[in-house]
């Protein structure tokens, strides 16, 4: 089969790699029908995040057809059309069952090894994400093996088409939970979102979806706040205006209710010549990542939340930690949780709530990943996300 592969740092290709079989009977094989490329790729693309190895196959956004099922699998059959969460889960260990899926203890066997490498937990496995994360392959491909099939994956109602509940498998649960875990009060709460990439997109309508009085995305790339405001939220582009201040004008010198940093290690800057001098990227990212979090901090009003869906790893410095416990904000983090999300998200979607196929700015064949990754890394030709097809 065709897949996206790693080829180390900065180099994506398409490679004709072994189709994948199913190596335990709680496994599933899916046909990919559709597959997208996310602003979490390019940690990986950059070589930011380590433990990749050349020949991986990248890719934790897709959905297909089930096409195979091991003894085992109980609930999902041959023929089903299916979205599958971007995080693995055994739906039985303690997290699991407390909904905190994305740490699941039975699915990530490198767990400890990237705690003793890198001093991080990594939490549990993920989809093309690298051997921190379990070394599984990833779904930018024309077939995948799904473990604990009976867990993730989840049937697509007849009538919705592949781009309206493809980002169910990650960025719209994603920006739903970010809004969500700032516990908005209706009517009332201000909301800003550093970072109009797709999830800062989602978390923008979540954070609407959930009552906030008003949403305020932060970026300074005019057409993905334009997308935003299409979709009903202020923005605020941080290269011609001074964030703190503009955001204390919106707000009536308060300051937003709550924020969110939807950037993470995507700094701006990313493009080309990143990796030409590591040290000096490395300098850039921290510069960059503490620049969009620092800004949430500082501007966020008293009391508020500090929600942050935007990827960190490693050691993260020179947080304003005295603005923080000054105004006793609260911090909320994390990997997404995105089985408790796929049933409620879904009747969102068949209400006509949101239509999350407004997002995709770009489709193309999976042979054209490669530049499609370069495109979407360095913010060109207006891309956003990009959508693939493996079998076009
Ligand atoms: P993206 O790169 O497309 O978007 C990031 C946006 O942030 C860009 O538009 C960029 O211009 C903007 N930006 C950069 N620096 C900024 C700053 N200082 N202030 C405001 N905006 C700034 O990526 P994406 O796909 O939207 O993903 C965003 C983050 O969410 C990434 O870190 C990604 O890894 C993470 N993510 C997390 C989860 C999860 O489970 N928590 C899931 C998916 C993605
Ligand atoms: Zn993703």
């Amino acid at each position: 089969m065709k897949g996206v592969v790693w080829q180390g740092a900065g180099r994506i290709g398409v490679e004709t790699v072994p189709d994948p079989e199913l190596l335990l009977p709680t496994d599933a094989l899916i046909r990919v029908t559709s597959t997208a490329i996310c602003g979490s790729d390019l940690h990986l693309m950059d070589g930011v995040i380590p433990s990749m190895e050349r020949g991986d196959l990248l890719g934790h956004e897709f959905m297909g057809e089930v096409i195979e099922v091991g003894r085992d699998v109980k609930k999902l059959r041959v023929g089903q059309r299916v979205v599958v969460p971007f995080n693995i889960a055994c739906g039985l260990c303690d997290p699991c069952r407390r909904g905190l899926f994305s740490a699941c203890d039975n699915s990530n066997p490198n767990h400890r090894m990237a705690e003793a490498l890198y001093g991080a937990v990594s939490g549990g496995g993920l989809f093309g994400y690298s051997h921190l994360y379990g070394g599984y392959a990833g779904g930018q491909a024309q077939y995948v093996r799904v473990p604990f099939a009976d867990v993730g994956p989840f049937v697509v109602p007849d009538g919705v088409k592949d781009e309206q509940v493809l980002f169910l498998t990650d960025i719209f649960p994603t920006g739903y939970q970010a809004a969500e875990n700032c516990g908005i009060t209706p009517g009332r709460d201000v909301v800003a979102v550093f970072g109009a990439g797709p999830v800062g997109q989602f978390a923008a309508r979540s954070a609407m979806m959930l009552g906030a009085a008003r949403v305020i995305v932060i970026d300074r790339l005019p057409e993905r706040l334009e997308m935003a405001a299409r979709g009903g939220a202020d923005t605020l582009n941080y290269e011609l205006e001074d964030v703190l201040i503009g955001l204390q004008e919106r707000t009536g010198g308060r300051g937003p209710d709550h924020v969110i940093d939807a950037v993470g290690l995507e700094a701006h800057g990313h493009g080309p010549g990143a990796l030409a001098d590591t040290v000096k990227q490395r300098a850039r990212l921290t510069f960059d990542r503490i620049t969009a979090l620092r800004w949430a901090i500082q501007s966020c009003a008293k009391g508020g939340t500090v929600s942050m869906p935007g990827v960190y790893g490693g050691l993260v410095d020179k947080m304003p930690m005295g603005a923080a416990f000054a105004k006793g904000l609260v911090f909320r983090m994390g990997q997404t949780h995105t089985h408790r999300y796929l049933d409620p998200l879904m009747k969102r979607i068949e209400a006509g709530d949101i239509d999350p196929s407004f997002v995709i700015t770009h489709r193309a064949r999976l042979d054209d990943a490669p530049r499609l990754y370069q495109t979407f890394r360095d913010k060109q030709d207006h891309c956003i996300k990009v959508v693939l097809d493996p079998w076009a």
